[in-house]
């Protein structure tokens, strides 16, 4: 159709507003697959299932005060513990045997959970930074002559602390 041929006609300047949007089009794409991974591993901490148990799982050698034990010659017995902190000093403690099981999976769904959540903390970091460099490949310099500077870096201010600068 020769309708198509006229906007094909204007390629020099479709050329010219694709040079102009490229940069910032690299950055929208950035962005948004950085969104997409963090939608990802949103939706994977929403399906977690609990009961998670916070602590780490220890075993221990120990004697169980029986003198004709098998433990008394030696030959000691293994218990599991749990520890963790408990207002900011370590606490440990011991898990029944019956309990074992059910402790170590409520343990590695916990390490699981602190896992993805730190993911979702550098996804979100990850989406920050790129949403500033969308903001960068969008600022115009302005005024030509001497254009204002781009925006410092957002950061932890330095140790001691400097006035924030517009
Ligand atoms: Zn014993």
């Amino acid at each position: 159709m020769s309708g198509t041929f006229v906007i094909f006609d204007k390629g020099p300047v479709c050329g010219n507003l694709r040079g102009m949007k490229g940069s910032s089009g690299a950055a929208r794409k950035q962005l948004l697959e950085a969104f997409r991974r963090f939608h990802a591993q949103l939706e994977e901490i929403l399906r977690a299932q609990g009961p998670l148990i916070r602590g780490s799982l220890g075993t221990r050698a120990r004697v169980c005060g029986n003198p004709r034990c098998h433990c008394s010659r030696g030959e000691l017995h293994e218990s599991k513990y749990l520890s963790a902190s408990d207002g900011g000093k370590a606490r440990q403690v011991h898990i029944p045997v019956q309990d074992e099981e059910e402790v170590a999976a409520g343990v590695e769904r916990y390490r699981r959970f602190r896992q993805m959540r730190v993911q979702l903390a550098e996804l979100a970091q990850v989406q920050l930074k790129l949403a500033e460099q969308l903001g960068l490949t969008l600022l115009k310099p302005y005024p030509p002559g001497h254009p204002l500077p781009p925006p410092r870096r957002r950061g932890r201010p330095p140790r001691g602390g400097r006035s924030h600068q517009q």
